[in-house]
């Protein structure tokens, strides 16, 4: 999953900064915890080399950054896109802290990812850079420290190989005892029923919980996306099922609208027989640069960071923004959107169910156990509205904005976990 993006104003990284230092002022953040919390604790660079289907060697380069564990090992996805660099790991890592604080999780926060294009590498290049990144990485990863996990343009075979590559690296008798060094396997692999919707599914209970704030459903309301990647495709999914119209799309190969509604399921289909959304049925192309503008109720962007910014926001004409992805309004348009009346459910709460649905996978390897469906769907569900609700009572009471009061929520877990300890020695 990819998608068209404009050149960045300001870094991922400034994004999260000036969202946190918000939120420290408005909730009065303890001042060692807040200099603890604005750096990361470790980075991590590796190049290595593979080998191409050519016989040509290439070095790639790959990052994983790890922001913080006060509150358990740190816990988040693997990347690969040519805007993956250090202030982007940096950025997502952050927010990984942030958002299995405020999902309540025994985690920290890290991300990673390598730069490039996979659309450029065959399969089996993919399997050999997936695997030699892992072993460079060694045991800067581990089940028990820190657990990577799909991520955009990663999936489940991909963490299949981590699995078993560094399960390789161990001995006999501890391979077994590795499994839940990574998550978002495929099932029959360790892997969890329902994680790969795990993400979307939770999208749409934040607007479920966001439909029912505001006396109205969500059947009949039309709505865009932008990214039909898993994020995307899961969302329209579950967006479909409560009766909502899904009227554009937007992703790397083009830009659709029909304002009659798509139907999800048949885009998904047209998208893997053609390599593209553009095309489809019933549709017509749409100016990519005036997408955000259409007129609907709903947007979700579950592509790419910095998509919504001082450029389109004044556009925008939904009356909520759902961040499937992670970062994909930037500060200044986070601004516009405020002052025009614009709700936002913030990424580290509407995108959360990935995550959660990861330490659901997590427990259940380590537990030796099998989840079914059901469990999955219930318990992500009753976390999700947990939470929702968690954020609404903190912006009332601190009469702020719903992502200011999503940080406060989860800064005060970390904050409560670094007063009860103490700083070493
Ligand atoms: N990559 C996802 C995220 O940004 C999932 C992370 C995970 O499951 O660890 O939240």
């Amino acid at each position: 999953m990819a998608t068209t993006q404009k050149p960045r104003r300001v870094g991922m990284y400034e994004n999260v900064k000036n969202q946190f230092e918000k939120a420290a002022a408005v909730m009065g953040l303890d001042e060692s915890v807040r200099k603890i919390l604005s750096i990361t604790n470790n980075e991590i660079v590796v190049h290595f080399p593979v080998k191409m289907d050519n016989g040509q060697v290439e070095v790639f380069t790959g990052y994983r950054v790890q922001h913080n564990n006060a509150l358990g090992p740190y816990k988040g996805g693997l990347r690969y896109h040519p805007t993956v660099d250090i202030d982007a790991a940096r950025a997502l890592a952050t927010w990984m802290t942030w958002k299995t604080s405020l999902a309540g999780l025994p985690y920290g926060g890290g991300k990673g990812g390598i730069q490039l294009d996979p659309k450029k590498y065959s399969q089996g290049e993919l399997e050999r850079i997936t695997r030699r990144f892992t072993y460079a990485l060694g045991d800067n990863i581990g089940p028990e420290h820190d657990i990577p996990a799909p991520d955009v343009n990663t999936n489940a075979q991909m963490m299949a190989w981590i699995a078993d590559t560094y399960m390789s690296t161990k001995s006999p008798s501890e391979r077994s005892k590795n499994q839940h060094v990574v998550t978002g396997k495929p099932v029959g692999s360790g892997g969890l029923e329902g994680r790969d919707r795990a993400t979307g599914f939770g999208v749409v209970v934040t607007l479920e919980s966001w439909a029912k704030l505001n006396g109205t459903s969500l059947e009949g309301k039309k709505y865009i996306v932008q990214g039909f990647g898993n994020v995307g495709y899961w969302a329209a999914h579950f967006m479909h099922k409560n009766g909502a119209i899904l009227i554009g799309v937007q992703d790397a190969t083009g830009t659709i609208y029909n304002p009659e509604g798509i139907d999800p399921e048949a885009l998904l289909r047209y998208q893997s027989d053609n390599a593209t959304i553009t095309g489809y049925k019933g549709t017509q192309d749409y100016p990519s640069e005036d997408f955000f503008g259409i007129d609907c109720d709903v947007i979700i962007p579950a592509a790419l960071g910095n998509q919504i910014t001082e450029d389109n926001a004044n556009t925008v004409k939904a009356k909520v923004v759902a961040e499937g992805a992670n970062g994909p309004i930037d500060t200044e348009g986070e601004a516009i959107l405020l002052a025009n009346g614009v709700q936002m459910i913030p990424d580290i709460l509407c995108n959360s169910g990935g995550v959660i649905g990861s330490y659901f996978e997590w427990l259940q390897n380590r537990n030796g156990e099998i989840w079914t469906m059901d469990d999955v769907i219930v318990k992500l569900r009753k976390k999700l509205e947990d939470a929702f609700n968690k954020v609404i009572n903190t912006s009332v009471q601190y009469q702020t904005d719903w992502r200011t009061a999503a940080y406060i929520q989860a800064l005060t877990r970390i904050e409560m976990a670094y007063k009860q300890r103490g700083i070493f020695p």
